[in-house]
C-alpha cells in the first residue's frame, strides 16, 4: 500500500530489576550522555518513554566498530522503570514490549526483586539482557568514561579483574540455579538458548556502547516479523492522570499502527467499557526544559512506537495496563467492548470461588495481575477474595470486612503501590481491618504473614 509497511517500526524497551539496582541511573545515563556530547540530535521526551533515533544509537556505539546495518528507526525506551510499566505493557496475557533490560547489582547478585522480574520476562516471553550494573564500585576500578566494556576491563589491575570474575562466575551460577543459561556477552556463542551479560557502571559509562548496540542487534536479528509497522492499531494504557485544564487523561504506548485525533476509541473501564473520541493527542514539546504546565504539543496523527497522552471525555475509570482499540468503520463496537474487557474477567477468574480470602488492591491492572499471580504461586498460596484498582477508599475496607465473621486474618487489604485515603484508613481502625502497604510485591507477603503468625500466638 504505502512504503510505510515495509519499514520496521522501532522496538520498545523495558529496563527491569530489583529496587537500587540502578534502573533510573542506567536510563538518565542513557539520556544524558548523549546530551552532554553535544549529540542530543533527535532523542525526544514523549510521554512516559524517550526516543533514541539509530544516528544517535550509532553515533554513540561506533567506538565499537560494529557492523552499523541496523535497520530499525530507533528504540523507544519505556521511562518507569520496574516490573509495574512491564506488566502494562500487555494484551492478552503476552507481552508488548521487545525487549527488555534486566539490571542486576554486581555486587549483589539476584535479589528477590530480580526474581520476581525474570518470573515476569519468562512468563510473558520477552527477550533480555542482563547489564550486570555498578562495576565501578569494585575495589580499586579505574574509570573509563563511557568505554566499551572489554576496553574498559583491559585497563583494570589483575586484582580488580579477579574480584569481577568471581563475582560474574558467582551470578552465572545464580541464574543457572533458576534455570536460566548466562554468559558475558563478547564470550556467548549461542544466542538462540543463553542470555547475554552486559557489565555496566551507570554512573561512569562503561558498557553503555555495549549495551546499546546489543539491544538494537537482538530486536534486529530475532524480532524482525514482530517489528514490522502494521495498520492494525496496538495500544496500551501505562497511567491514568488528572491535568489542569485536560481533566482526566490517559497515558498510552503505541505500539503500532496509527492513532488520530478525533478517532473513536474503546478503553477498559472499572464499570465495564468506555466508548469515547480522541479530543486531543499529546506530545511534550520538543526540547522542552521547563516543565511549563500544561504546554503540549498537538498532532492531528501519531505513528507508532510512541508514547502518547492522550485527552477524550468520560476516561475517569479506565484502568492502567489495558488495551485500547480504535473503532473503524466496519468494526462491530459490541465485540470490540467485549474484547476490551476480556483482561479484566482474567483476574476476576483468579479469585477464590469459595468467598474467603484477602482483599487485594494494586494501581493498575498490570500490577494486580503480578500480585495475584504472586499470592497464587505454591510457596505463598494466599487466596483472594476480591480485588480493587486505584487508591483504597471506605467501600474497598467495607468489602474487606465481610472477613472479620468469616476468618479474621484474611480482613486484610493488601495494598500494592496504591495510596489509602484517609477516611479509609479511619473506618479500617474502627473495624479491625488490617491494612499492609508496599510497593514491592514481596514486602507485603512478609508483612501479611508476620501478621498471621502473631495472631495464632
Ligand atoms: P533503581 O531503584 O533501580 O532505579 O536504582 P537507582 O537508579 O535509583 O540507583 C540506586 C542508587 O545506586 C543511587 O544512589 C545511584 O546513584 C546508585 N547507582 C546506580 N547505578 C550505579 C552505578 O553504576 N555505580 C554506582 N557506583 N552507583 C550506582
Ligand atoms: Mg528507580
Amino acid at each position: 500500500l504505502r512504503e510505510t509497511e515495509m519499514l520496521l517500526r522501532s522496538p520498545i524497551c523495558c529496563i527491569l530489576g530489583h529496587v537500587d539496582a540502578g534502573k533510573t541511573k542506567l536510563l538518565d545515563c542513557i539520556r544524558c550522555s548523549n546530551i552532554q556530547e553535544g549529540e542530543a540530535g533527535g532523542i525526544t521526551q514523549q510521554i512516559g518513554a524517550t526516543y533514541f533515533p539509530i544516528e544517535n544509537i550509532k553515533a554513540r556505539t561506533m567506538v565499537l566498530k560494529a557492523d552499523a546495518t541496523i535497520k530499525v528507526p530507533g528504540l523507544l525506551v519505556i521511562d518507569t522503570p520496574g516490573h509495574e510499566a512491564f506488566a502494562n505493557l500487555r494484551s492478552r496475557g503476552s507481552s508488548l514490549c521487545d525487549v527488555a533490560v534486566l539490571v542486576v547489582d554486581i555486587m549483589h547478585g539476584l535479589e528477590p526483586q530480580t526474581l520476581e522480574s525474570l518470573n515476569l520476562l519468562r512468563s510473558r516471553n520477552v527477550d533480555f539482557i542482563v547489564a550486570l550494573n555498578k562495576v565501578d564500585r569494585l575495589y580499586g576500578w579505574k574509570k573509563c568514561p563511557n568505554a566499551p566494556i572489554f576496553n574498559a576491563l583491559k585497563q583494570q589491575p589483575d586484582f580488580v579483574k579477579t574480584e569481577f570474575n568471581t563475582r560474574v562466575s558467582q551470578i552465572i551460577t545464580q541464574f543457572m540455579e533458576q534455570g536460566i543459561n548466562t554468559a558475558l556477552y563478547y564470550k556467548n556463542k549461542s544466542l538462540s538458548d543463553t542470555f547475554s551479560i552486559v557489565p555496566t557502571s551507570a554512573i561512569s559509562g562503561e558498557g553503555l556502547p555495549d549495551l546499546l548496540l546489543l539491544l538494537v542487534q537482538r530486536a534486529h536479528k530475532t524480532m524482525q516479523e514482530r517489528l514490522t509497522y502494521t495498520d492494525q492499531v496496538q495500544c496500551t494504557v501505562l497511567e491514568v492522570k488528572v491535568i489542569e485544564g485536560l481533566g482526566t487523561t490517559i497515558d498510552v504506548v503505541l505500539v503500532n499502527g496509527i492513532l488520530h485525533e478525533g478517532d473513536q476509541i474503546v478503553v477498559c473501564g472499572l464499570q465495564g467499557p468506555i466508548v469515547t473520541n480522541i479530543r486531543a493527542l499529546l506530545t511534550p514539546h520538543p526540547m522542552k526544559e521547563l516543565r511549563v504546565k500544561g504546554s503540549y504539543q498537538h498532532h492531528k496523527e501519531i505513528k507508532a512506537a510512541q508514547g502518547v497522552k492522550i485527552s477524550a471525555q468520560g476516561l475517569e475509570h479506565t484502568i492502567a495496563g489495558t488495551a485500547l482499540c480504535v473503532v473503524r468503520n466496519s468494526d462491530d463496537i459490541e465485540a470490540l467492548k467485549e474484547a476490551i474487557m476480556h483482561d479484566m474477567n482474567d483476574i476476576k477468574d483468579r479469585i477464590n470461588k469459595t468467598g474467603v480470602g484477602v482483599f487485594v488492591q494494586a494501581s493498575t491492572l498490570g500490577s494486580l495481575e503480578a500480585l495475584t499471580e504472586f499470592l497464587k504461586s505454591p510457596e505463598v498460596n494466599i487466596p483472594v477474595r476480591d480485588f480493587s484498582i486505584g487508591p483504597v477508599h471506605k467501600k474497598d475496607v467495607m468489602k474487606a470486612s465481610i472477613m472479620l465473621d468469616k476468618k479474621q486474618e484474611y480482613a486484610t487489604i493488601l495494598a500494592f503501590d496504591v495510596k489509602v485515603m484517609q477516611d479509609a484508613r479511619q473506618l479500617a481502625d474502627e473495624l479491625g481491618i488490617k491494612i499492609f502497604e508496599a510497593d514491592v510485591i514481596y514486602h507485603l507477603f512478609d508483612k501479611f504473614k508476620g501478621y498471621v503468625a502473631a495472631l495464632r500466638e
